[in-house]
């Protein structure tokens, strides 16, 4: 059995709720044979106050409903009725700490023509941050981000993730924990599936929008830094001025907010406990669960 269901896990397919071992999608889709799909990937945690919340439902469907425009995909649903079919089958699942995943899919094409209808299915399960929660140790890739003139790069379609599978296999195979991929201009752009902050004298620095998936937990980071007064950059820069930083973090909705310790031979020169990345890592973690937190910007 996978990591992902076994024989009671429940999805929702097409507005049914049934087995994940019964479900069953088209082999002829035009998603499977070309990458056509988009898709989210969300959380839900169990908040200070014992509810199961999910961190900026709003938020995600609504970029999965762009998505698919993007992409010229039909899409007949409303919001609410995807977050309540999600609350649902959380309940169903006996989850609370899960990781959502709905994947809006093409139906049976084998050319490239516009289709009349879409289709939805939506997974969950329990995963743990997927970068896991050591500081990373994060390779400049060989491989770019895809030319924004050749995809819909802000949109989170399956497509795209040949090039994040291709980075992050790279990376492991040289002996790092993740990937770091650049632009098609050698700017810094983003992880396979993470954006990409730095830290230098307190000030936060994240890419500017336009090579890469504008992440909900980007805007999230973002703001945290309003909200304590931290500084907070969005531009273009390149590897070495990454290299040059005090400190540097991903974060993704399944990765959260997660510290780096070296970019290639670079070992980033302040301890992650005394950043102010970490002052945001934890804010982060206070948000999600809707805990207040205090905080403290007295870092040497
Ligand atoms: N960039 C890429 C390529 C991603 O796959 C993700 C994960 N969805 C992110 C950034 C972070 O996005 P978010 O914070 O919305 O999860």
């Amino acid at each position: 059995m996978t990591p992902y269901y076994n024989d009671h896990t429940i999805v929702f397919l097409n507005g049914q709720f049934v087995k994940a071992t019964d479900a069953k999608i088209d082999l002829y889709s035009q998603s499977f044979h070309y990458g056509y799909s988009v898709f989210e990937g969300i959380r839900s945690y169990k908040t200070a106050s014992g509810q199961t919340r999910i961190f900026k439902a709003i938020e995600h469907f609504d970029r999965l409903e762009r998505s698919a425009r993007a992409l010229n995909m039909p899409y007949t649903w409303a919001r609410q009725e995807l977050i309540d079919a999600t609350y649902e089958l959380l309940s169903k699942n006996g989850l609370s700490d899960a990781y959502i995943r709905p994947v809006i899919y093409a139906p049976a094409n084998m050319s490239f023509t516009k289709n009349a209808e879409s289709f939805v299915v939506i997974e969950t399960w329990e995963m743990k941050p997927f970068l896991g929660d050591k500081l990373l140790r994060v390779m400049t890739s060989s491989f770019q981000r895809p030319n924004p003139q050749a995809f819909r790069i802000q949109a989170k379609a399956t497509g795209h993730y040949v090039n994040s599978i291709l980075a992050s296999q790279e990376a492991k195979a040289c002996g790092f924990d993740e990937a770091l991929l650049l632009d098609i201009n050698g700017f810094v752009a983003e992880g396979p599936g993470a954006n990409v902050f730095y830290e230098k004298d307190g000030k936060i620095f994240t890419p500017a929008v336009g090579n890469i998936l504008p992440g909900i937990t980007r805007a999230t980071v973002l703001e945290i830094c309003e909200e304590i007064g931290i500084p907070a950059t969005q531009s273009l820069f390149t590897s070495d001025e990454l290299k040059n930083a005090d400190a540097a973090f991903y974060c993704g909705t399944a990765a959260e907010v997660i510290g780096w310790e070296r970019l290639d031979d670079t070992v980033f020169p302040k301890p992650w406990d005394e950043t102010v990345s970490k002052v945001i890592q934890d804010a982060y973690k206070h948000k999600v669960i809707e805990k207040e937190y205090t905080y403290s910007l007295q870092t040497s």
